[in-house]
């Protein structure tokens, strides 16, 4: 099969989780995603796990040089079929992604964006910290987290933009709408 990359993009709530797992089995793509990494990695109490833990129990960014050292790693001997899921989160992540692939003779192939409102956003969120329980902390983490996209990866879509890579999807529609609005944008 071809080379394949994507990224999935979107802010804290848009519900990209579950349009990457849906995306990634659909196109047979490799699902990699630095949260589900970092977590296995505080999980299994790795130092690396240790230091991550703090930066995402505070929803701050893990720093650039450990993501994609991981990322490289990740991608060693793995056929390039791949769903990228909160990665990058930033340019200098953009920067290196661009240059890995280049390395491996590969380029991105999309940018897809899940747009959904500020307000909605903020609703979405307040009723899962609502069903979830959460704490005051996890609602500062949210929010922290919102602050942390707008300012660290919203900028990346200028960057895929003037790549014309960037495909925006109304991340509001059902689920099925959405899932088959990305499958649209990708064909
Ligand atoms: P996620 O599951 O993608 O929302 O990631 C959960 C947390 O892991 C984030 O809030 C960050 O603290 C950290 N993280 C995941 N991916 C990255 C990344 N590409 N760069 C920096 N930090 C990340």
């Amino acid at each position: 099969m071809s080379h394949e990359v994507i990224l999935l993009m979107g802010p804290p709530g848009a519900g990209k989780g579950t349009q990457a797992d849906r995306l990634a089995q659909g196109r047979s793509l490799f699902k990699l995603s630095t949260g589900d990494l970092l977590r296995a990695n505080v999980r299994a109490g790795t130092p690396l796990g240790q230091r991550a833990k703090v930066i995402m129990d505070a929803g701050g960014l893990v720093s650039d040089e450990i993501i994609i050292a991981m990322v490289r790693d990740e991608l060693r001997n793995r056929p390039l079929r791949l769903l990228l899921d909160g990665f990058p989160r930033t340019r200098a992540q953009a920067e290196a992604l661009d240059e890995l692939l280049a390395e491996l003779g590969a380029s991105l192939s999309a940018a897809v964006l899940l747009e959904v409102d500020e307000a909605e956003l903020i609703k979405r969120l307040q009723s899962r910290a609502a069903l979830e329980g959460r704490s005051d902390d996890n609602e500062a983490t949210i929010r922290n987290r919102m602050r942390v996209y707008a300012e660290q990866t919203q900028p990346l879509l200028d960057y895929y933009q003037a790549q014309g890579k960037l495909r925006r999807v109304n991340g509001l529609a059902s689920i099925d709408e959405v899932t088959a609005a990305i499958s649209e944008v990708l064909s």
